[in-house]
Parts: structure tokens; C-alpha cells; sequence
């Protein structure tokens, strides 16, 4: 198995960002164009060691603005008329979950009866869509078949070489131009949640059984935020709303059952949400797929917690928690700041636990610690365990602040941070674990020169 990288993105506030989805059919330039603009504009703040996946979306940022691009392609059909099929998935898949759609077209190929179609579905969405016309490898001259895709009823294609890089500045202008200034819908003080997983694992039917617990209080809310639709409920004086849940009742949509658009559902509500709960079949034990989706999580900065459902299927002995929480503390080690629940939603066993494991995470997610008392602590740390000498050179830490939460983050303020050792950082973040807790949050440590 190849092993690739998880690459953590710095997601600022709590600000909800835009998504753009690049469609179009097979072999127009899509992933060439996805990989083009995402190209410099990641920013890597800590790598992981995670498990194969494909690349399909990254945070992007143009000119101050951020959003989320997402490729939809990369379905594979092997004959024409599934070509159709699989593109009216795309769309329909594209339509419900982002924001802004690349409509992207083929120069070289010219207009062809499947752009139409595509245009056709498009067109009834009512969703915003920018025309993109790909693969013009020369500027000075466009070919004829540029003008053709007029009739596609999108006004004048935006002219780019993928390949070449041409053009790519002018439609991000346009890009950011087109999309919706987005604000999350709830008060600060709502805890938002998604319940991700893979199919069958039992979303829905825990969804269902936390809802129907005495004294939740429950009222649908239609999203304004996306096409989606939240479940807001109260309990005990707390808010909380369950995002995206729109998927989970309005069960078999056909594109759900091809990973990729589950996985990009599981994202859009990932992205919203406070706290993740990812929910696990405790028969089939994490999967590789677990371990993407749990990948989606960590990625995003979200609190975590792990839900080992369908309990009653096991037979147990007085060890059986214990080494299933060696398994799962294995496969998912990025995560190892989460907490575990082993729970049957059959049977209702420790489904109760559920909401008060949540409040105690908001907890931490929320938690703020005093300048003062975290620089006793991280002072008595470096006394014990002193940053390791570099190249000759000593790295000085000069005192740490939290600056902010949800998750929190930590400013350490150094004289020079390419002395900064990852192994250094982790003990920072142990130190930090050890003495304030922070159970069932990521942490992130930024590094700063004074
Ligand atoms: P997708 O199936 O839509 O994701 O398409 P790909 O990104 O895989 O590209 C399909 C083919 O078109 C590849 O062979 C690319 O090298 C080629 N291609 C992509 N962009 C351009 C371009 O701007 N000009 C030319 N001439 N070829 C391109
Ligand atoms: P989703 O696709 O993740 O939303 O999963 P569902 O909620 O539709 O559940 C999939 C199947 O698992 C259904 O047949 C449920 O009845 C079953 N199921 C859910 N929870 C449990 C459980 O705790 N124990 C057992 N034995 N079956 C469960």
C-alpha cells in the first residue's frame, strides 16, 4: 500500500467556506485544472503519516478570498452511453453539494451532444455556474470552437490552457467574484455535529435514536447555508444541531453509493460541524475507508469523537474493549486525541453516554488557558526536557500564548523557528495535554519569531 501524507490545513475561525466543484466530462482537463490552481496555494502546517486516498479537494485561497475546490471527476466509464450516466451523477451530485460550479468544456474536442446535456441539468439548477473553456493552448487566436460553446447558453466561455497555466489568474478573478458570502447559521453558543461514517454503519439509526431520547427537544430548521437540512434539538438547556442530515433521511440518492460523492457529503457537513462523531461498525472493524473519512476530520481541525457501533454483534470477554482499543487507537494514531464509545444502537447500550461525551468535548474545544499559567507549565516542561541543539545553533523559546479556540491554538514565540523540531513540537503538545487536558480536541501549535 502506497503511503501518502495527510496534509493539515489551517482553517481560520470560524468562518464556513464557499465550495467549487470542477465538472465536465471525461478527459476536458478537470484534474489538470484542479491541480494547477491547488498546486502552491496549500498550506502545510503538520504532516501525518495517513493512508492512501485521492486527492479531491483542497482549501484554495485567491486574493484573500478562501474556498474549497473539489474535483467531481475521476469516474471511470467504460462506455459511451455510461459516459451520460455517470456525468448526470456528477452534476446531480455537484448541484447538491457546492456552491459555484466550473463548467469545464474541451477546445480541441470541440462542443459535443454530452456538453449540452450537461448544460441542459445545469441550466434548471439554478445554481451558478461559469463556463470554462480548456485545452486553448494559444491566446492570440481562438479556435472556432470556442464560439460554439456561446450556444451552451452560459454567455462567453472563460478562455485557459490547464495544461499551460494560461488564463488561470482571470478565472480565479471570475471565481471569487461568483461566490456567496457565507455565514454559519447558529449562535456561537449551538454545538454543531456531524455524524460521518461509512454507509451501513448505522448513522441514521443513531441519529434517529438520539433524537427520540426523552427531553430532546427537536425542531427542523431547512439549511440556508446549503441544500441541506439540519436538525436543530435542545437538551437540558444545551443546543445542538446535527448537520446535513438531509442525506441520512432522504436515503438512497444513487451517487451516495459511489464513494467519492459520500465522501465529499461527508466533508460539506465535516466542514460546518464543531465536533465529528465517526461512527464505526464494530463487526467489520475500521476499514481502510474508516480511515479516510476519520483523514477528513483531522484534516479540518474538528474534534472527534469515535463511535464503535453495533456493540451487541460482538462476543465479548472481560479483554474485548481493551484490544478493540488497541485496533482502533492503531489505525486511526492521528486521532489519538479522541474518545472512544463502544455503544449498540439496538439495544440502546451507552447510547445515552453520547451527548454528555459531546458537552465535555465542546468543553475543551472552548477551553482557554491564561498567558501566566501556561508559561509556568511550559517553563517547568523546557526546564526538564530543553529544546535539543540544531546545527550547532540553540533554539529559545520565549513564552506561549493561547490565541484562540475550536480548536485551540497555541502561539509559541521563539528566536529563530526553523530550530523548531516536529518531535519538539509534539512534546510542547504533550505538555500542554498532560497539564489542561484538551480530551477529544486537536491541538494546533503555531511557531513565531519574536
Ligand atoms: P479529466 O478527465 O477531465 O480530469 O482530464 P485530465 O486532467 O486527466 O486531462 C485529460 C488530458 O487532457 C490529459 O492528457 C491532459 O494532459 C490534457 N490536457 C489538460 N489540459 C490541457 C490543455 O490546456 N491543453 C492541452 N493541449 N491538453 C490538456
Ligand atoms: P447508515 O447507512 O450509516 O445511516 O446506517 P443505518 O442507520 O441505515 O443502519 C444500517 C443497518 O444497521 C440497519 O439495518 C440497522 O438496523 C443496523 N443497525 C444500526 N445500529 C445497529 C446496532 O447497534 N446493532 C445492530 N445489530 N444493527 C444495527
Amino acid at each position: 500500500m502506497e503511503k501518502v501524507l495527510y496534509k493539515r490545513l489551517i482553517w481560520e475561525g470560524d468562518s464556513v467556506y464557499p465550495m467549487v466543484g470542477i465538472i465536465g466530462r471525461p478527459n476536458v482537463g478537470k484534474s489538470t485544472l484542479f491541480n494547477k490552481i491547488v498546486g502552491q496555494r496549500i498550506s502545510i502546517v503538520e504532516d501525518k503519516p495517513g493512508v492512501t486516498r485521492d486527492r479531491i479537494y483542497s482549501k484554495t485561497e485567491w486574493l484573500g478570498k478562501n474556498f474549497i475546490l473539489i474535483d467531481t471527476g475521476g469516474l471511470e466509464p467504460k462506455s459511451d452511453d455510461e459516459i451520460f450516466t455517470k456525468m448526470r451523477l456528477q452534476v446531480e451530485a455537484a448541484i447538491d453539494m457546492v456552491d459555484l460550479i466550473l463548467f469545464v468544456v474541451d477546445a480541441k474536442e470541440g462542443l459535443i451532444s454530452n456538453d449540452e446535456e450537461v448544460a441542459d441539468i445545469l441550466r434548471r439548477s439554478r445554481k451558478k455556474v461559469l463556463l470554462v473553456c480548456n485545452k486553448i493552448d494559444n491566446f492570440k487566436e481562438m479556435p472556432a470552437s470556442y464560439y460554439d460553446f456561446m450556444k451552451l447558453g452560459f454567455g462567453e466561455p472563460i478562455p485557459i490552457s490547464a495544461a499551460n497555466g494560461l488564463g488561470i489568474g482571470d478565472l480565479l478573478d471570475d471565481v471569487i467574484k461568483n461566490l456567496p458570502e457565507k455565514k454559519e447559521d447558529y449562535s456561537d453558543d449551538t454545538i454543531k455535529i456531524a455524524v460521518i461514517g461509512k454507509p451501513n454503519v448505522g448513522k441514521s439509526s443513531l441519529v434517529n435514536k438520539i433524537l427520540g431520547e426523552e427531553r430532546v427537544i427537536v425542531s427542523d430548521i431547512p439549511g440556508t447555508t446549503r441544500d441541506a437540512i439540519d436538525t436543530f434539538f435542545e437538551k437540558d438547556g444545551t443546543n445542538f444541531v446535527i448537520i446535513d442530515t438531509a442525506g441520512m433521511r432522504k436515503k438512497g440518492k444513487i451517487y451516495e453509493s459511489i464513494e467519492r460523492y459520500s465522501v465529499i457529503r461527508a466533508l460539506s457537513a465535516i466542514e460546518r460541524a464543531d465536533i465529528c462523531l465517526l461512527v464505526i461498525d464494530a463487526k467489520k472493524g475500521p476499514t481502510e475507508q474508516d480511515t479516510k473519512i476519520a483523514g477528513y476530520a483531522y484534516e479540518n481541525n474538528k474534534a472527534v469523537i469515535i463511535i464503535v457501533n453495533k456493540w451487541d454483534l460482538i462476543e465479548k470477554d472481560t479483554n474485548t474493549i481493551n484490544e478493540y482499543t488497541r485496533i482502533i487507537r492503531e489505525k486511526f494514531a492521528f486521532l489519538n486525541f479522541a474518545p472512544i464509545l463502544f455503544i449498540s444502537v439496538k439495544t440502546g447500550q451507552r447510547v445515552n453516554r453520547i451527548l454528555e461525551e459531546i458537552k465535555k468535548v465542546w468543553e475543551q474545544f472552548n477551553k482557554r488557558i491564561s498567558t501566566g499559567i501556561l508559561n509556568n507549565t511550559v517553563n517547568e516542561a523546557i526546564l526538564v526536557n530543553p529544546p535539543p541543539a540544531k546545527k550547532g545553533k540553540l533554539l529559545k523559546i520565549y513564552y506561549m500564548t493561547q490565541v484562540s479556540i475550536k480548536p485551540p491554538t497555541f502561539a509559541v514565540f521563539v528566536n529563530e523557528p526553523e530550530l523548531m523540531h516536529f518531535s519538539y513540537k509534539r512534546f510542547l503538545e504533550n505538555s500542554i495535554r498532560q497539564n489542561f487536558g484538551f480530551s477529544g480536541v486537536p491541538i494546533n501549535i503555531l511557531i513565531r519569531k519574536r
